[in-house]
């Protein structure tokens, strides 16, 4: 038996795991170098595993007998990947086979299956009144629609998006302040109004919005209970939730790191960098822990997610800083320059502990060892934070022999 990840998924569905029929425009698959492993291409889009695990699927390559088993065994709730209402602009967004699954869906609602939905927001064509027609349209599936997420378009330096925009002045995505404060607004209107209506907020956005319009995240009520995080919607929000419950235990192990040690060094993609900055005020944390902010060179395009993150930006970013630390410490002999650790989350790998780029974590922390380089793995929450505090707090100045690799078993989120 193969031991291959995307083998080892087939096997567990009959008759393999089904994938999708669709061309879609905005497709983040299609937008990754060729040369990648070749579950990174498999476009799943299987209502079963829609069910059992939550991914997303468009409904587009249902036949009339799935519809009748979702409905007979109540497979419920389903995720659903919607983006428009209006048929133009679904044909235009997902291709020609997106026409039936309007009926699909109201198929579906009218027989009490309840949906959580994703819109990818793609600018000039779903967002502004198209956005406005697709919320009403859902709206008035309601309470069958449990939940609608809004993600602005993702791509990356192999998309067309890229090249287009280079050459004009049509926006790629939100990543402008103005465009996703927009958006923001816009959706604030059904925001309150459902929350009005029903006490919950419905409709929610992804947090880039956020990071994008440097607006503030909604409150934790706001996300009732963040039904659509694996959607990338409220995880900087209940990353600082986590933070705020362990907030004691995190500030008594920063304060028992060795002041101006800058004992950890903490790597964090380029969207969270604000989020890490205040974490690490709040705890008090300055002269102690600083921040290495990573840029996905390797995927490019508007991708700043610390998921996203491979061993070849993560290597090439960490061998550089600490060239600049050997330097600045030949410089400066009068204020020795202390042995950092650097801290790497491990939500850059899979749940077959790789990273996108197929490397382990014994791979990375092998190539930096090399260069007398310490790391560690931890988890990209409160817990990843103390062990990485707790760790550093033992005030010991460590030559270059003793530098240490401490490897983790990468979590399986
Ligand atoms: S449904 Fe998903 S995998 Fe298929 S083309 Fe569209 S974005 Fe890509």
């Amino acid at each position: 038996m193969s031991n291959h990840p995307l083998t080892r998924l087939t096997e567990r569905l009959r008759g393999g795991v089904r994938t999708c029929a669709n061309a879609c425009s905005f497709c983040f698959i299609d937008q990754l170098p060729s040369n990648l492993r070749s579950s990174l291409y498999l476009k799943d889009d299987d209502y079963r595993l829609s069910f059992r695990d939550g991914t997303f699927i468009t409904l587009t390559n249902l036949s009339s007998a799935d519809v009748k088993r979702i409905v007979t065994q109540q497979l419920s709730p389903l995720y659903v990947s919607f983006h428009a209402s209006d048929p133009t602009v679904r044909t235009a967004l997902l291709g020609s086979n997106a026409l039936r699954t309007l009926d699909v869906f109201d198929r579906l609602c009218e027989a009490g299956i309840e949906l959580h939905v994703s819109i990818v927001l793609v600018p000039g064509i779903n967002d502004g009144e198209v956005l406005d027609e697709t919320l009403a349209y859902l709206a008035e599936r309601r309470p069958q629609v449990l939940s609608v997420g809004i993600v602005p378009v993702a791509y990356t330096k192999y998309s067309e998006r890229t090249a287009e925009a280079a050459s004009s002045e049509a926006p790629c995505s939100f990543n402008d302040p103005i465009a996703a404060a927009h958006v923001i607004e816009q959706v604030q209107r059904y925001q309150f109004a459902s929350r009005d209506e029903t006490g919950t907020t419905w409709v929610y956005l992804a947090d880039e919005f956020y990071i994008y319009a440097q607006a503030p995240f909604p409150t934790t009520e706001w996300y009732d209970g963040y039904p659509q995080y694996e959607n990338g919607i409220g995880i900087v929000h209940a990353f600082v939730d986590d933070i705020r419950l362990h907030f004691d235990e995190l500030t008594a192990a920063f304060e028992a790191i060795p002041d101006e040690s800058e004992a950890l060094t903490l790597l964090t993609g380029e969207l969270t960098v604000d989020t890490m900055i205040g974490t690490l005020s709040a705890l008090r944390a300055g002269g102690k822990a600083r921040l290495l902010p990573i840029r996905n060179y390797f995927l490019g395009g508007n991708v700043g997610v610390t998921g996203l993150l491979t061993a070849t930006d993560i290597v090439a970013g960490i061998s550089f800083d600490a060239e600049r630390i050997a330097r600045t410490a030949e410089d400066d002999t009068v204020h020795p320059v202390l042995p950092t650790t650097y801290v790497i989350p491990d939500a850059i790998f899979n749940a077959d502990g790789l990273t996108l780029d197929g490397k382990t974590a014994e791979d990375i922390a092998a190539t930096l060892a090399t260069g007398d380089i310490s790391v560690m793995f931890v988890s990209d929450d409160a817990a990843g934070l103390l062990r990485a505090a707790q760790a550093a707090a033992v005030p010991a100045v460590k030559t270059a022999d003793e530098a240490e690799v401490i490897c983790d078993e990468p979590s399986t989120a």
